[in-house]
């Protein structure tokens, strides 16, 4: 069948499933790709009109505390070092500037693809490289497996600083707080990680019908019409529509990595507060590899947002972007008051992208 027909085949059983529903439903994904396809396929002005489909905090860069940006800063005045992170992180804006401000005052600071540019960096030179470090169970896969490689190598001059997150506790936080979802589209390269059982415990204890979803267009039409079905059939399960890479023990060897390097701990996620259980830190053998372990800085509490910035709505799923009344205006990528207008994860920077205004 052809990608169209397929498509126009699968819209028909939404709106059938749709109108055997009755009522507006509502749909939660937490994932900076998923949302992306869904902006870029113009899903959700497919959908029929008692379908809603929300952003939840998919954006790793985003919800990097404050805090930590700026220790980062202040550790780097402590101590020569080269400091590298993702083109997103680089342009965060906090109360004391972002990486790229820093790096304007003369500190060195470097935009790396991934954390084995950094590494790499490391073997060249003798001084110093730390790379700031965020992201959820798809990134932190390959920080262990480089920290693994660094220690093997006996590399001395490589450091990480950890800010990663797991997006479990994130979606059980929300449903704490009272985020009202119906169902979850379930983030495909997550779960690639961390395996369909991963994800169990929040359907079993919240009663969440999920659907893990790949990430084109046709995956996401999919696990819509996937979560339809399993409401009208009165099923509360996760169904894995994503089976090509998805498998239900994950990625095992992935795991083992993490968890021989990485404990979790309660974390702060900026715009969100305390989530517990949901950062991963490195375990005591091995913090010599963690910066602040050699080099610590006293930051004190900053505001997470500036005034008027609703990210903390969109993070939460509550709101879409272009109910912030300065998206667009004062807000766009280029002039960005808040996270989620910066990361091209950020709920904000992709509804800019798709939206005609740029
Ligand atoms: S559009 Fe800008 S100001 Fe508004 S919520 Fe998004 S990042 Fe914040």
């Amino acid at each position: 069948m052809k990608p169209g027909a397929l498509s126009e085949k699968i819209l028909g059983g939404i709106f059938r499933e749709a109108e055997k529903i009755g009522k507006e439903v509502k749909f939660m994904d937490v994932c900076g790709t998923h949302e992306d396809t869904i902006n870029r396929g113009g899903i959700r002005s497919l959908l029929p009109d008692n379908v809603k489909v929300f952003a939840g905090p998919g954006c790793p860069v985003c919800i990097t505390p404050v805090e930590d940006i700026v220790r980062m800063m202040e550790i780097a005045k402590q101590k020569d070092m080269v400091i590298t992170t993702f083109g997103d992180m680089y342009r965060i804006p906090t109360p004391a500037g972002s990486f790229a401000d820093f790096k304007a005052q003369g500190y060195d600071v470097r935009v790396v693809y991934s954390i084995f540019d950094s590494y790499k960096l490391a073997l060249k030179t003798d001084r110093l490289v730390v790379h700031f470090s965020p992201g959820f169970e798809t990134t932190t896969a390959p920080a262990a497996g480089m920290l693994a490689e660094a220690e093997r190598e006996k590399i001395e001059n490589f450091k990480i600083y950890s800010v990663h997150r797991l997006t479990p506790p994130a979606v059980e936080f929300l449903l704490k707080a009272g985020t009202k979802f119906d169902g979850l589209i379930t983030p495909g390269h997550v779960s690639a990680i961390i395996g369909v059982r991963g994800w169990e415990s929040l359907t079993s204890q919240y009663r969440v019908p999920q659907v893990i979803s790949g990430f084109e267009p046709l995956d996401m039409l999919a696990s819509i019409y996937m979560l339809l079905k399993m409401l009208n059939e009165g099923r509360v399960e996760i169904e894995n529509e994503y089976t090509r890479v998805v498998r239900y023990e994950g990625n095992e060897s992935a795991q083992a990595a993490i968890n021989e390097f990485f404990e979790v701990r309660d974390a702060k996620w900026r715009a969100l507060g305390t989530i517990p259980e949901s950062g991963l830190f490195l375990k005591k053998e091995y913090e010599h590899l963690e910066i602040r372990n050699e080099v610590d800085a006293e930051v004190p509490d900053m505001p997470d947002l500036e005034r008027g910035c609703r990210c903390g709505e969109v993070l939460r799923g509550l709101i879409l972007p272009d109910k912030c009344p300065l998206f667009g205006r004062v807000c766009t990528p280029r002039t960005p008051v808040g996270p989620c207008m910066v990361s091209y994860e950020g709920t904000c920077n992709i509804f800019y992208k798709y939206s005609g205004l740029r």
